[in-house]
């Protein structure tokens, strides 16, 4: 084994404290692939690979000692995370990454690679240390997961969709049984028929209206959009949509300089969707009496999770939050759980398509956001929305 040669040769050995045979076998016995990188020579050259890494990759050490540890990279590895561990290196900092990386046969598997700095008494920089966790089987298990629950979703979906429909349907063919089958309808029955058949295909027409409107996710591609005069007019528009009686208060849009020449990235019809749906909610709450409080403000994103699709994404730094608030009749515990639900509702048959609310989730998602919610039963409501503010601007 020409592992402690390596080791005396490139005088990373210690004296004294643990025994340096010791680290080694250490090293060749544990489970993960580990990795030793010469920082003194130029491109950073193999110079110690485990036997847990000849197991996960295929190569052999004398394949890869005195080459870039990049051998491992092939056409789908993300660029964006590469990048990420060059930057480790310029910036001598420790970092882990998800990666895709290719065995020595050409088979991929997803590397959890964590990259730190190895110092020698002097301080100066020697080496980089390498370890690869193939957690392959784990991205798998998370992928079929997310698969699952599309397929039940979309389940759900269907089982809604029919039973709405199903619902506008039966009250139509009454109606319409009645005034073909019926006795000679007198006017005010013709009225009610009438007026019960269009009622219920209108209600109909909503349900196809926001099915369709919650899968046509790509239809309408997202653009720059200015942040303050967007919202400001999504906001404005949605309130037309309210009786007279609501009243409406808009805090933070003038605030100075805060958001002025910020740009959001959103689909404009779905910002006012979001809008629409907030606010009708907020209505149907108060009873359509009652007071919207919408705030502008901006927020560093508190305890969003960094998304792991492919890999890690760099959270955005900055976020604008709309908190849209209501001082209606509040959510109970039972509901807060199933409120982004589809078809999940509390409204009587005919009045709520419960499609509101997960398609506010929906969209906020896709433009890298998040929808929150908290309430005060008997006091009232807010959701906060917030929606990634871009870094160049
Ligand atoms: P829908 O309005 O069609 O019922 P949503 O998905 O928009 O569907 O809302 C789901 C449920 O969440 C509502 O039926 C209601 O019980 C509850 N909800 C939503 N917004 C509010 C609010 N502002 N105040 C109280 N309850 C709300």
């Amino acid at each position: 084994m020409k592992l402690e040669s390596i080791f005396v040769e490139s005088s990373f050995a210690k004296s004294g404290g643990v025994p340096q045979d010791l680290l080694l076998r250490a090293a060749e016995t544990c489970s993960f692939g580990m990795t030793l990188a010469d920082a003194r020579r130029p491109d950073l050259p193999l110079i110690y690979a485990n036997n847990a890494f000849t197991e996960m990759t295929g190569y052999e050490p004398d394949d890869v000692i005195g080459c870039n540890c990049r051998f491992l990279q092939g056409p789908d590895t993300s660029r964006a995370n590469v990048a990420q561990i060059r930057k480790t290196l310029r910036d001598e900092t420790a970092s882990t990454v998800l990666l895709l990386n290719y065995r020595k046969d050409g088979t991929r598997f997803w590397n959890r690679f964590q990259l730190s700095p190895v110092h020698d008494e002097a301080g100066e920089l020697s080496a980089y240390l390498g370890m690869q966790v193939d957690i392959t089987d784990d991205v798998e298990r998370v992928g079929l997961e997310n698969e699952r629950q599309r397929l039940e979703t979309l389940g759900r979906v269907a089982g809604g969709v029919a039973h709405e429909l199903n619902n506008a349907l039966q009250p139509i063919r009454l109606y319409a049984d009645l005034l073909v089958e019926g006795p000679e309808p007198t006017p005010e029955m013709l009225v009610k028929c009438g007026k019960g058949i269009l009622d219920n295909a209108q209600f109909a027409s909503e349900v196809v209206r926001q099915v369709l409107a919650f899968s046509r996710r790509d239809e309408d591609a997202s653009h720059d959009y200015d942040a303050k005069s967007t919202i400001d007019e999504a906001v404005e528009f949605a309130y037309e949509y309210l009786p007279s009686s609501m009243i409406l208060e808009k805090q933070g849009f003038d605030a100075v300089g805060l958001f002025d020449g910020k740009t959001i990235r959103v689909n404009r019809t779905e910002l006012f969707q979001v809008m629409i749906n907030l606010f009708t909610n907020a209505a149907a709450a108060t009873l359509d009496k009652g007071r919207i409080t919408v705030r502008l403000k901006a927020s560093d994103g508190g305890r969003l999770n960094v998304r792991i699709d492919g890999g890690p994404t760099e959270k955005p730094k900055n976020y604008l939050e709309i908190s849209v608030s209501d001082n209606g009749q509040g959510i109970d515990g039972d509901t807060m759980k199933h409120i982004f639900d589809p078809f999940f509702t509390t409204k009587a048959p005919g009045d709520g398509t419960g499609l509101g609310l997960s398609m506010v989730y929906g969209i906020v998602e896709r433009w890298g956001g998040r929808t929150t919610v908290e309430s005060d039963p008997g006091k009232g409501t807010t959701f906060r929305v917030l929606i990634p503010v871009l870094s160049n601007a």
